[in-house]
């Protein structure tokens, strides 16, 4: 219910600067931008940052290595199985070609009405923003997206508005990409003024990795502009590993949490990196002490190049079945994949020896 004119929120305001200034971080969004301007792009950066002999290939097709400092000063200097830096290590695994491994794994060109919509479940659209991220997941189903024909210009948003108009049962608009926070403050904020016109909106969701990679991004001005919003705003981060959370990241999310963001994660089950219930289990508590519940953990989708991170459905459901006896219940994720067609992401069946 976040309303600028209830004081209640005028109170949040309050108590959210003191919070800032006492931890003396500056305030001014300046943060954020150095440390995307300062992102690493090279492989002696990177190995010089490590202590690392890095011989991979600089790039491998056109998802280039991509990666800000604060990632990388979250890794184990001297380990080349350091599981946040096998997240973002392009090698050579990635040209393999795997049998039913394909460029676009959900089939996300069918469920695109209209160029910038993609509608595939009923009551929520999702809109990719910007083909920018701040860091390249060498996991990511998107990395093969066609952005350039998706992408919403400014005159498409008008039409975008006329397909949200026309289809009453939509009532929550997910910005996704690429990643929303790539987006500048101004950018961003004109796209929230659009959304929040419309009345049958009610749910603004963010889905971004930025708060992991570069968690000063969740400044003052831009946790101020959310939580003014007329709309529920639901911000959900994506953290594959425990490590990913530092000091700075949790003092970020508590910030988000004051400003009444509602916090959610999402995880993606990698091999060799959190396939083991243990280090589930220590994501889970660890997030959620800075705010934040668990909400999926997603069955890797068969993207081309990413064949050398897949556990199959077996594996999948005997670590989930660990985890539901490490943590408390609602700090259990939903296991789940994405099928092209279902109307829904759907559950992995618990109970078959093959699901
Ligand atoms: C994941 C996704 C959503 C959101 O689904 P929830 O189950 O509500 O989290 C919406 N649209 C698309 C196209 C998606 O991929
Ligand atoms: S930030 Fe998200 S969209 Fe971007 S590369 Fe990583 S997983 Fe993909």
């Amino acid at each position: 219910m976040s309303n600028p004119h209830n004081p209640h929120n005028r109170q949040y305001h309050a108590k959210n600067n003191k919070a800032i200034h006492a931890t003396n971080l500056t305030d001014t969004g300046l943060d954020w931008r150095m440390e995307f301007a300062n992102t690493i792009n090279d492989r002696q950066t990177l190995a010089k940052m490590l202590d690392l002999p890095l011989d991979f290939a600089e790039k491998v097709g056109d998802f280039a290595l991509k990666v800000p400092q604060k990632f990388v000063k979250k890794m184990q200097k001297g380990d080349m199985n350091d599981p946040l830096l096998l997240q973002i290590l392009p090698t050579a695994a990635e040209t393999v070609q795997a049998l039913g491994f394909v460029a676009d794994p959900l089939a996300e060109k069918l469920a695109n009405p209209t160029k910038g919509v993609i509608h595939k479940y009923r009551s929520r659209v999702l809109i990719p923003i910007t083909g920018a991220c701040m860091v390249h997941c060498r996991y990511c189903f998107r990395q093969h997206f066609d952005y350039q024909e998706n992408l919403p210009t400014t005159n498409d948003w008008q039409t975008i508005v006329d397909y949200i108009v026309k289809h009453p049962e939509v009532n929550e608009v997910i910005l996704s990409g690429g990643d929303p926070l790539s987006l500048s403050d101004r950018r961003l904020f004109a796209i929230l003024d659009i959304l929040e016109s419309l009345s049958q909106i009610c749910t603004i969701r963010l889905h971004s990795r930025v708060p992991v990679v570069i968690p000063s991004r969740l400044h003052d001005a831009l946790l101020q502009r959310l939580s003014s919003s007329r709309c529920q705003i639901v911000l959900v981060i994506h953290a594959n590993h425990p490590n990913e959370l530092d000091d700075e990241t949790v003092f970020y999310f508590k910030q988000a949490k004051l400003a009444q963001i509602t916090l959610l994660n999402q995880t993606v089950l990698l091999k060799n990196i959190n396939n083991n219930a243990d280090v589930l289990a220590t994501l889970s508590e660890k997030l959620w002490q800075a705010g934040v519940l668990p909400y999926y953990l997603h069955v890797l989708d068969k993207v081309a190049g990413a064949s050398h991170f897949y556990i199959d459905d077996e594996q999948a459901v005997a670590i989930y079945w660990q985890l539901l006896e490490k943590c408390a219940g609602y700090l259990v994720p939903k296991l789940v994949r994405e099928t092209p067609n279902e109307a829904f992401k759907t559950p992995l069946n618990l109970y078959a020896k093959n699901s």
